[in-house]
């Protein structure tokens, strides 16, 4: 399907049912984003910690292992990744954890056909799901998500005079537009006209579903994405495009649409399923708690060509005003495994 296909698509679908919620208007954006094209590195919309160096993935892949040794190295263990973009986080990741002695099965959670195609030149024996209800349910899990949370559909409210509305798009005169729609009548503070407030139901049902499985199953999950500590009021829905920014409203699909991750969200979602949460920490901190400046130290001892580059690889992950501090590392662990690695 086009752009324009979808953008007639979206129009036609708010002239019959009326305005349509934020939520609906990122899902089919971005299900037609990533059906239709690979958007990461410098000649796509935005680039990710694995695509910037191969230490991310070992360094994840490192941490899984390390649980899997110290849980008593647990039959049938497999590799659950959700969105895996290009599969390279899963390819250093693997080779990590095959150094460490575990050849797990792999399992991907990915709604993309043709990143689906890109991932399994990468990695060829992985098993694809569309959701995670239908993962194995007979063995531990070793799940990973970067940059997908942020990728999931959300609501969004808004405060006017009168009250609180549930925000929803609407079309007029040839353009998207966000309009408040029916009042909501619960009692919500009050608060000044414009105030934004977010939810993702999307993201909290699946941390439930995976933290159930990890307190059923056994396993850790590592959740990698930027976003805030606490939850609170304001807007985060962007649209990127080329390594900017770009409006939200316009051209549905052709831009990729993300929201903050709300960890507190995220930790409420699973608490009460029986799983330990670790976390939310800074992601470069972990990174350096997880030893990857003696890894940088040791790939350049090994490509000193590289050495210039593997440095600044090392420093955009790491550095507070780069990905360091945004981006957070939130872990589950299930009740019968250790404490993981890098968040003490
Ligand atoms: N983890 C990768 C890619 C991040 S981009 C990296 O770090 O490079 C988001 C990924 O999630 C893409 O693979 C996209 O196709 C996938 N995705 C987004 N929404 C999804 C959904 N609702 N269900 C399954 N996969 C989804």
């Amino acid at each position: 399907m086009s752009d324009s296909l979808l953008k007639r698509r979206l129009a036609r679908l708010i002239s019959t049912t009326g305005p349509i919620p934020v939520s609906t208007w990122m899902t089919e954006a971005n299900a037609h984003y990533y059906a239709a094209r690979d958007p990461f590195g410098e000649a796509g919309d935005f680039t990710t910690a694995p695509e910037i160096s191969q230490m991310f993935g070992e360094l994840i892949g490192l941490w899984l292992v390390d649980l899997w040794i110290r849980a008593g190295r647990p039959e049938g263990a497999a590799l659950v990744e959700l969105g895996p973009g290009r599969g390279t986080l899963a390819a250093d990741a693997l080779r990590a954890m095959r150094g460490a002695g575990l050849e797990p099965e792999v399992h991907f959670v990915e709604a993309s056909p043709l990143l689906r195609s890109a991932q399994a030149e990468r990695v060829p024996e992985a098993a694809w799901y569309n959701d995670v209800t239908t993962l194995p349910d007979d063995r531990p899990l070793l799940i990973v998500a970067n940059e997908f949370f942020d990728a999931l559909p959300i609501r969004q409210l808004v405060a006017t005079r009168r009250g609180w509305h549930e925000r929803l798009v609407a079309y007029a005169d040839g353009a998207f537009v966000p309009v408040p729609g029916p009042l909501i009548p619960a009692p919500l503070a009050p608060a000044e006209t414009g105030t934004i407030v977010e939810t993702s139901p999307a993201s909290a049902s699946t941390v439930r579903e995976l933290a159930r499985r990890l307190a059923a199953q056994g396993g850790a999950a590592l959740i990698a994405d930027y976003g805030h500590v606490r939850s609170g009021i304001g807007e985060t829905l962007q649209a990127v495009s080329s390594h900017g920014f770009a409006d939200p409203w316009d051209e549905p699909g052709a831009r990729d649409l993300t929201a903050h991750v709300d960890f507190e969200a995220l930790c409420r979602a699973a608490e009460g399923q029986g799983v330990r949460l670790s976390g939310p920490r800074p992601q470069g901190e972990w990174l350096q708690a997880m030893g990857i400046d003696a890894r940088a130290a040791a790939l350049a001892g090994r490509a000193p060509d590289r050495s210039s580059e593997i440095e600044d690889a090392r420093d955009r992950l790491v550095s507070p005003d780069r990905m360091g501090t945004l981006f957070k590392m939130l872990a589950l662990t299930s009740p019968d495994w250790p404490e993981p690695e890098g968040f003490a």
